[in-house]
């Protein structure tokens, strides 16, 4: 049994506000210990729950968040930037199921801490065939293509009840409820990673049971269409060619999800100028 665990850093244990997110601040080191030690938990109930291969790939910022000398054991890292698959490097027809930790609402959502789709500052929405999602859907959809569903979220109430919702029967681990973008109430370490590892544990245990949830798999050929923040990294990202404008929206078809999902990140790296 082999998991990917995909690992974000603003729906992890604590984690409030940008800084705390964000390299070269005085708080960030706090936050990457903290980020590791939910990681650790994941790691450790996947093991309890039968997994004997995990993969752990770091998504946020960089890449390098994650502290790898303090890493259980039984896992390996895919650090740095950019990678093939991004916050979902490592994931391939190999992989039984895969889990996101720490991750966040989508761009737009009330009462969720630090909401964004993908780039706070690029991207407006996404819609993958008419639905509109957060980054867990793209990534939930790459793991889709290759036939591996997700089964377990962790972050705050509002990130766990979108992903529940369109992902399906999947374990969550609510480690804090959010009142607002920056403010939240937090439960402990100890209690987060209880919960986390907990829900890791019956993820695994689910899948070898045949009763883990559907992978999240969209028709094909894939419409995407990204709204950006204003039109000037429209004007960047419609240079990609194959693509429709209309003001700030770009929309484009792939033929499958992981050329959607490469054309999505092309995008936003023009946008972004
Ligand atoms: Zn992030």
């Amino acid at each position: 049994m082999k998991i990917l665990i995909a690992a974000d850093m603003e729906g992890v244990t604590g984690v409030t506000t940008w800084e705390q997110v964000t390299p070269g601040h005085a708080e960030y080191d706090r936050f990457r210990r903290l980020m590791t030690q939910d990681v650790n938990a994941a790691v450790r109930g996947a093991c309890d729950g039968g997994a004997d291969e995990i993969i752990v790939a770091d998504g946020h910022w960089h890449g390098s968040n994650i502290l790898v000398e303090e890493l259980d054991q039984r896992a390996r890292l895919n650090s740095g930037s950019p990678s093939p698959f991004s916050m979902m490097q490592g994931i391939d027809e190999s992989v039984d199921g895969v889990f996101f930790v720490g991750y966040h609402a989508r761009s737009g959502s009330a009462n969720a801490i630090l909401d964004h789709t993908w780039s706070s500052r690029t991207v407006t929405n996404i819609w993958l065939n008419e639905l509109l999602t957060g980054e867990y859907g793209l990534n939930a959809a790459l793991a889709g293509h290759f036939g591996v569903p997700v089964i377990l979220a962790s972050g705050d109430q509002t990130a766990c009840g979108q992903m529940s919702d369109q992902l399906g029967e999947i374990e969550t681990a609510v480690v804090k409820k959010a009142s607002g973008r920056f403010a939240a109430e937090c439960l402990a370490p100890p209690l987060t990673q209880e919960l986390i590892y907990e829900a890791a544990m019956r993820a695994v245990e689910r899948l070898s049971e045949g009763d883990g949830p559907d992978p999240f798999i969209l028709d094909t050929p894939v419409r995407v269409m990204v709204e950006f923040s204003t039109s000037d990294m429209a004007d960047r990202a419609a240079m990609l060619p194959f693509t429709r404008r209309e003001d700030r929206c770009i929309t484009f078809t792939a033929q499958e999800m992981e050329t959607a999902y490469n054309a999505f990140r092309s995008m936003v790296t023009m946008a972004s100028g």
